[in-house]
């Protein structure tokens, strides 16, 4: 009887603790995400999210492939803000002219950043995370 009552306690003891421990855990991870961020996994009605179905429904947030021109995110994928500014930036370059003189000229290339956090991205930039 004695062993029946600290087996049972014993298993009481480890299943609270387990589940203390883990409800700490879930609120760790829960909270380590902003309430949009929050929104955006608990209104998908899927059970369970892969990291394929997570990067899915992020780029879906960040990413609107119908937007012209070389950047195609909706808001800025560092703060979500939709504050972004599309414009060019030039490249000096410097050549040697007929008199041996300098000849400065730019090259311009497209850069968009963020008004909010001071995120930036160049063309380049840009190209090379969409061929990864
Ligand atoms: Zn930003």
């Amino acid at each position: 009887m004695i062993l029946f009552i600290s087996g049972a306690l014993l298993s009481w003891i480890i299943a609270h603790f387990y589940y203390k421990l883990s409800n700490k855990d879930k609120n760790k991870f829960f909270n380590k995400f902003s309430e949009e961020v929050r929104n955006v996994f608990l209104s998908d009605k899927r059970d369970t999210l892969s990291i394929y179905d997570i990067n899915d429904i992020l780029r879906h947030k960040i990413i609107d492939k119908t937007i012209e021109g070389p950047f195609k995110y909706k808001v800025c994928p560092k703060c979500g803000s939709k504050n972004l500014i599309r414009s060019k930036d030039y490249f000096v370059d410097v050549d040697i002219g007929d008199y041996n003189e300098p000849t400065y000229f730019g090259i311009p290339y497209d850069v968009i950043e963020c008004n909010e956090c001071g995120w930036r991205k160049t063309e380049e930039e840009n190209k090379e995370a969409f061929e990864n």
